[in-house]
């Protein structure tokens, strides 16, 4: 759960400022892109834990609202994960993350193996223990299921998971901070030493995809007017699970994405901002 206060200026050590407003917002990137990519039309499943504390029935219930199935959500003894956020008014923000429940989730639970083995794909976050992130990946190589990775919050990655890993999707600042090259296209080509398929999402500036054998390329972001670029990466990925889970080629599912992702940005908040199939639809032509 994203708990927001909006403020002039964030507190400094020792200070007490008064914000203008308060929200709590569900989020975290594996609720984010579990949402996207149902609303995008994908039979979703959600594997991860709540808290047994006030905030967990209503993450469930954000979740199941978007159609996602929470079957292999456990709820935990204890506080559900958050996110303390404090936004100022140039749009700064400082961010405390508490994985409280999230923490709990370090292997599969019954159910959970056979659950991703009748899926087209596993998407990965690390925001869960990586020991609870190996065993999914872990499980999913062993029944062929495609792996789509996300990198963050930014961290050295374990050897075993890039090798589990089939699609790798980093921002350009998660690129450059695992490869040490700041031009996308030069950490692009050096991640295929390191897994088959990559896409760098470049924010306004679109995506790129690279894979080995193929000549990169990019697809551009729409030209739309964002008023609030949260959890765009997350329905980017989502959108473009579903489509690549579709069997549609990269470029298109990349553009499909992309009108997904410009949809969310022109609209406030996370979760609440991702479009329909329809409204994915209408954008991308
Ligand atoms: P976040 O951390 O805010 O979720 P991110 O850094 O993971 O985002 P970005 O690379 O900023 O991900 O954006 C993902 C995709 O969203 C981009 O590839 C692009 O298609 C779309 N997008 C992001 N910002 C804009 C924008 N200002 N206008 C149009 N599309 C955008």
């Amino acid at each position: 759960m994203d708990l927001v206060a909006y403020t002039r200026a964030a507190p400094h050590r020792g200070e007490t400022v008064s914000g203008r407003e308060f929200r709590t917002v569900p989020g975290g990137k594996g609720t984010n892109q579990a949402i996207a990519a149902a609303r995008a039309g994908g039979a979703v499943a959600m594997i991860g834990a709540v808290g047994d504390d006030d905030l967990g029935p209503r993450l469930r219930a954000a979740l199941e609202g978007a159609g996602v199935d929470t079957a292999a959500l456990r709820t935990v003894h204890g506080p559900s994960g958050i996110a303390h956020i404090v936004v100022d008014d140039d749009g700064g923000n400082s961010i405390v993350v508490v994985p409280g429940a999230n923490g709990t989730v370090t292997g599969l639970a019954p159910g959970d193996e056979e659950r991703i083995a009748a899926a087209d794909a596993l998407l990965m976050q690390l925001e869960l223990p990586m020991e609870g992130v190996l065993a999914g990946a872990r499980a999913a190589r062993a029944r062929g299921v495609r792996t789509v990775l996300t990198p963050a919050p930014a961290q050295p990655l374990p050897d075993e998971l890039l090798a589990l890993t089939d699609l790798l999707v980093p921002n350009e600042h998660e690129a450059a901070a695992l490869t040490g090259h700041h031009v996308p296209r030069r950490a692009a080509v050096a991640f295929l030493d390191l897994v088959p398929e990559v896409v760098i999402t470049l924010g306004e500036a679109g995506s790129l995809y690279a894979a080995r054998g193929v000549e990169p390329f990019t697809v551009p972001a729409l030209p739309v007017r964002a008023v609030d670029t949260t959890a765009a990466g997350d329905t980017f990925v989502g959108a473009l699970s579903v489509a690549a889970g579709e069997g549609r080629p990269m470029a298109d599912a990349m553009a499909w994405a992309a009108a997904a992702a410009a949809h969310a940005v022109q609209r406030p908040g996370a979760s609440s901002s991702m479009p329909t199939r329809e409204e994915i639809d209408t954008l991308h032509t």
